[in-house]
């Protein structure tokens, strides 16, 4: 179970993003694996807030010039080349 101040916290953020239509799209993930989404206000806000945020990391993953394992491993989920 995440913690509860998380949970609350994430809670109240959904809450006045719905208020406010505001498009929210969140992802909490925890070293257990444990993982909780959260998505309010205006359906087209939050697909486009998730791509965004899909290709921010994407791009940052892929400028990255680091060839460790954990690195290889992320770039190969995000289906980004390498040699
Ligand atoms: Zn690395």
């Amino acid at each position: 179970m995440m913690n509860e101040k998380i949970q609350n916290l994430i809670e109240e953020l959904a809450e006045e993003c719905r208020k406010e239509k505001v498009g929210l799209s969140l992802a909490v993930l925890d070293a257990e694996g444990e993982m909780a989404l959260a998505q309010a206000g205006p359906e087209s806000l939050v697909s486009i807030a998730t791509l965004e945020q899909y290709n921010h990391v994407k791009e940052e993953l892929t400028e990255l010039d680091c060839d460790c394992p954990k690195h290889r491993m992320l770039k190969e989920l995000y289906g980004i080349e390498t040699e």
